[in-house]
C-alpha cells in the first residue's frame, strides 16, 4: 500500500523500482532549480516528486520524475495545492528576498 494523503491519483505499481531508478540517476540530490542563478539545489535527496503533478495529468515516466530535499518537496507540495485551489502560479513568482532561505542557497 502507497498511498499518501496529498495524492489524489494513485503511484503506480512499480513505483518503489521507478523511484529507485529515478533517485539513482539524480544521484539523490535534489533538481531544484533556483529562479535566481539556474542552479541546481543539491542538497541530499530522499523525495521523488512528478514535475507535472499527477493530479495534473502528469505522467509518471521518469522525464517527468526527478529527486527533490525536504525543503523543496514541502515548497512543491504547497505551489501544487495552491494551484489546484487556485488556479494562478504567482506565487511562484515571488520576490527572493520574500522567500526563506534554503540551507543549500547559502554559498
Ligand atoms: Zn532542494
Amino acid at each position: 500500500m502507497q498511498a499518501s494523503s496529498r495524492r489524489t491519483a494513485p503511484l503506480p505499481p512499480h513505483w518503489a523500482r521507478l523511484r529507485r531508478t529515478v533517485m539513482n540517476r539524480d544521484s539523490w540530490r535534489c533538481q531544484h532549480v533556483r529562479y535566481d542563478t539556474g542552479e541546481l539545489c543539491g542538497e541530499p535527496a530522499r523525495h521523488c516528486d512528478h514535475v507535472v503533478p499527477a493530479s495534473e495529468g502528469g505522467s509518471d515516466a521518469p522525464a517527468n520524475l526527478r529527486a527533490l530535499c525536504d525543503w523543496h518537496v514541502l515548497r512543491k507540495d504547497a505551489a501544487d495545492a495552491g494551484r489546484a485551489r487556485r488556479r494562478v502560479t504567482a506565487d511562484r513568482w515571488q520576490p527572493i528576498r520574500n522567500r526563506r532561505t534554503h540551507p543549500g542557497e547559502v554559498r
